[in-house]
């Protein structure tokens, strides 16, 4: 099996004119991919931000539940904070992944060359470099990203004659590490 983690970007990502921006950090998904990712085995959560103060927002946040009045309130919070790290962009998460760590990223539209969940599940149970899982916010990881992974993840679809499937980061997570983590 080989070791997988996920970073959430927040810049370069892409805003409703598919112009590249820089998203905002929230709480919420601090915690809710925090957790997923600790319920999937996953070996780290890299939030990246390119912005100090934002950086540091994160961490309060994370100290907060590691060794603050969070950890004595709610102790089953601590352990999906630890795997939380902070980073200044995509290149930090890749090295501190380990060497040769594989790109691979998620979007909500498809592509020609796009991995499907169960050949991405197939390709995680060999023997292989670690996996990064890149997810991003706004309206999505701009093209810089893109065009750096191995692959591109098939979409998360569902019934929808219109196709709809702009899911939140925090769902669209969850539902890709259940595809390709959840015991069978
Ligand atoms: N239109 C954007 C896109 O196509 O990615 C939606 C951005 S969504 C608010 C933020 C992130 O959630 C995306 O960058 C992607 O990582 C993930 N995401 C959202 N919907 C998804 C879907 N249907 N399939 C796979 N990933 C999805």
């Amino acid at each position: 099996m080989r070791r997988i983690s996920a970073v959430l970007i927040h810049h370069p990502i892409l805003d409703r004119d598919r112009q590249v921006v820089t998203g905002a950090i929230t709480n919420l998904d601090l915690h809710d991919i925090a957790r997923s990712a600790h319920t999937y085995g996953l070996d780290a959560y890299y939030v990246a931000h390119p912005i100090a103060a934002q950086r540091e927002l994160a961490t309060r946040v994370r100290d907060h539940w590691l060794t603050g009045s969070g950890s004595r309130r709610i102790p089953d919070r601590v352990p999906p904070m630890q795997q939380l790290r902070i980073v200044s962009n995509l290149d930090e998460a890749l090295e501190s992944s380990g060497p040769g760590t594989e790109l691979w990223v998620t979007s909500a539209k498809g592509g020609d060359r796009a991995l499907s969940h169960e050949g991405a599940r197939e390709r995680l149970g060999v023997e292989g470099p670690p996996i990064l899982l890149a997810f991003g916010t706004g309206w999505g990881l701009a093209d810089e990203v893109m065009n750096r992974a191995t692959f591109l993840l098939a979409p998360i679809r569902g019934p929808r004659a219109d196709g709809f499937n702009h899911l939140s980061v925090r769902a669209a997570a969850a539902i890709i590490f259940d595809r390709l983590l959840a015991p069978r």
